[in-house]
Parts: C-alpha cells; sequence; structure tokens
C-alpha cells in the first residue's frame, strides 16, 4: 500500500532510534582492510518511492562502499548488452555456500551459480569487457549509477578499489579457476580490475534507494521514463535478488523480511518494493553471514510498519 510521507518519515525515524539503541551491532567486514576501518556506529536509511520525493532517517547521505550491491547494476547493463545468452554462462540458482565459495565451481565446471556471488558477478564483468576496456567499462557502471542516482557526483572509491586489489586473492583463485574451465574470455587482471572497482563505487542509501526505483518500476526509470530493461528483465533481476541477494542467508531474510535485497559486505542493503518503492538500509557491522546485522533489523521493522513484505503483511 502506499503509505504517507509524513506517516514514513515517522516510521523510519522510530526505526533509526530503535537500531540506534542497540548494543549488538555485529562486525566490520575485515578482509578488506579499507573497510576494516569505517565506524560502527552509524546507521542510515532511506525510502524512494516510484512516484514521490525520497524519506530517510539516520545518516542516509553519508557515502559507503557499495560491494556486492554493484552486482544488480552489473547485471542490468549486462543484460542490456547480452541479453538471455547470458545464462549460458551464469545459473540462476541460489549457491547455498558462502559468496566467495569455490567448491561448487568444481562441481559444475566454472559454471557460477548465479549472477550475485563472487565468481558470478565476475563472469558479468568479463561480458561486460567484450567489446570494452576495464576503465571504459568502469565509467559505463558508474554513469549507469549517477543517471539512475539523478547524481553526477558518485564515483569509486579508489583507496578500497586499491585495498581489493591488493589482497583479493581469493577472487583472483575463482577467476583463474574460471579462465581455465573457459569461462573468462578477457585476461584475469583486467576483469579483476573492473570488478573491484565496480564494489568499490561509494554511494549513500538515498542514492541507492532512488537508482533502485526502476527495479521496482518495472523496469523504467520513474525520473524520466526511459526503459533500463524490459519488465520481464526487471523481474527477473528481482527473483534473483529475493532467492541469491544475501548471500547464503538469501532464504533466512525472506523468511523475516520477504523482499527481494541485495547486500554488500560494506554493510548496505537495497530491497526493492514492487511497484511502490525501493529502500537501503546501512550500517557497517555485519552478522556471521555478511549481511548487515542492524540494516537487517531495520528492515524487519519497516516490513512489519508497512506491510510491504511480497508475501504479505504481518
Ligand atoms: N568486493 C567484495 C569481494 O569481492 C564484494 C563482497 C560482497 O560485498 O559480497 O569480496
Amino acid at each position: 500500500s502506499v503509505i504517507e510521507t509524513g506517516e514514513l518519515q515517522v516510521i523510519l525515524e522510530d526505526i533509526a532510534d530503535r537500531v540506534a539503541g542497540m548494543s549488538e551491532r555485529g562486525k566490520v567486514a575485515q578482509y578488506i582492510p579499507e573497510l576494516a576501518s569505517v565506524d560502527l556506529n552509524q546507521f542510515g536509511i532511506a525510502v524512494a518511492p516510484i512516484d514521490g520525493a525520497p524519506v530517510s532517517a539516520g545518516n542516509a547521505d553519508t557515502l559507503f562502499s557499495i560491494q556486492s550491491i554493484s552486482k544488480v547494476f552489473s547485471l542490468t547493463e549486462a543484460l542490456q548488452h547480452v541479453g538471455a545468452t547470458l545464462w549460458q554462462r551464469v545459473g540462476r540458482e541460489p549457491s547455498g555456500d558462502p559468496f566467495n565459495s569455490i567448491v561448487q565451481l568444481e562441481h559444475e565446471r566454472g559454471i557460477p551459480r548465479n549472477p550475485f556471488i563472487n565468481p558470478g558477478a565476475i563472469v558479468v564483468a568479463d561480458v561486460l569487457l567484450e567489446d570494452r576496456s576495464s576503465d571504459e567499462a568502469v565509467n559505463d557502471v558508474l554513469n549507469l549509477c549517477r543517471t539512475l542516482a539523478e547524481d553526477a557526483s558518485i564515483q569509486v572509491d579508489k583507496a578500497v578499489a586499491d585495498s581489493e586489489m591488493r589482497t583479493g586473492s581469493r577472487n583472483r583463485a575463482l577467476a583463474h579457476f574460471m579462465k581455465a574451465e573457459g569461462n573468462l574470455k578477457a585476461p584475469v587482471e583486467d576483469v579483476l580490475s573492473l570488478y573491484f572497482r565496480q564494489c568499490s563505487i561509494a554511494m549513500s542509501c538515498r542514492q541507492l534507494a532512488v537508482a533502485g526505483r526502476y527495479l521496482a518500476a518495472a523496469g523504467q526509470n520513474p525520473a524520466d521514463g526511459s526503459t533500463v530493461l524490459s519488465a520481464q528483465r526487471a523481474r527477473r533481476v528481482t527473483a534473483l535478488m529475493m532467492m541469491c541477494g544475501s548471500y547464503d542467508a538469501s532464504g533466512e531474510f525472506a523468511f523475516r523480511v520477504g523482499l527481494p535485497a541485495k547486500s554488500g559486505v560494506g554493510g548496505g542493503i537495497l530491497c526493492i518494493v514492487p511497484g511502490i518503492a525501493s529502500v537501503t538500509a546501512w550500517s557497517p557491522g555485519l552478522d556471521a553471514k555478511g549481511n548487515s546485522h542492524l540494516a537487517s533489523i531495520a528492515f524487519q521493522e519497516l516490513v512489519r510498519a508497512t506491510g510491504w513484505s511480497v508475501f504479505g503483511p504481518s
């Protein structure tokens, strides 16, 4: 249901107040040095209705590393470029293994389970390099984010990208394994250079919420009515978010919240409320599966207050 702006503002303020008082906040991602130093005591939430101005509370304008949430935008670009042929190189099933797991790749001969785990997103990055350099492809992903968020100031955080480039042995291993199986075309370092930089894009809750609106609006960008994806493809991206967007806790997130979501190890979670709004919550502390602890709680509370779960109100 559509909720009036003033009422939504009260709901968001209330959620921000409540989570601010919680002592259990999770842990910041340790394996990317640059992310390990982010202040745990931050929380923001922003709702971008498809037909109105964004409403927010907390640190909704603070920039954070979007990390795996970038996989939604790179997938969107890859679908724009190669369409359904993408599915010859990456699957559509939840993995049940951690986002950086290598075991499944060996069992399924270098075809990653879905585009939202690391190897899947690395294949998507390779698809984007078919006719472009890494620098051009980074600019394309960045420009998509800027257009969708209606904010030309969005940038890659170079310190985070360098940090990942230096320490990303595990992603390098995934990429080389897929190269060996014939599922990467471009040189591994070119693919990783794109992948690490797209993950290092810095955005705020408000920018990300605005950017996600096309997925709530059947593929149309509400800002100008342009088609970002066909309605069918937008629906498929949100289906993948529901099944695979929260690592190996996607089932748990569907159980607790019931909205298509994509989370990132920077502590952001983008959720789509089909036909109504795009929402982002952020807090840097993660739970054991890599999802933001407080952002997950915030979404449970938001759904309780609004009835926005796709499975019905609670
Ligand atoms: N750049 C991160 C990595 O590849 C993304 C992880 C994530 O947000 O899930 O490890």
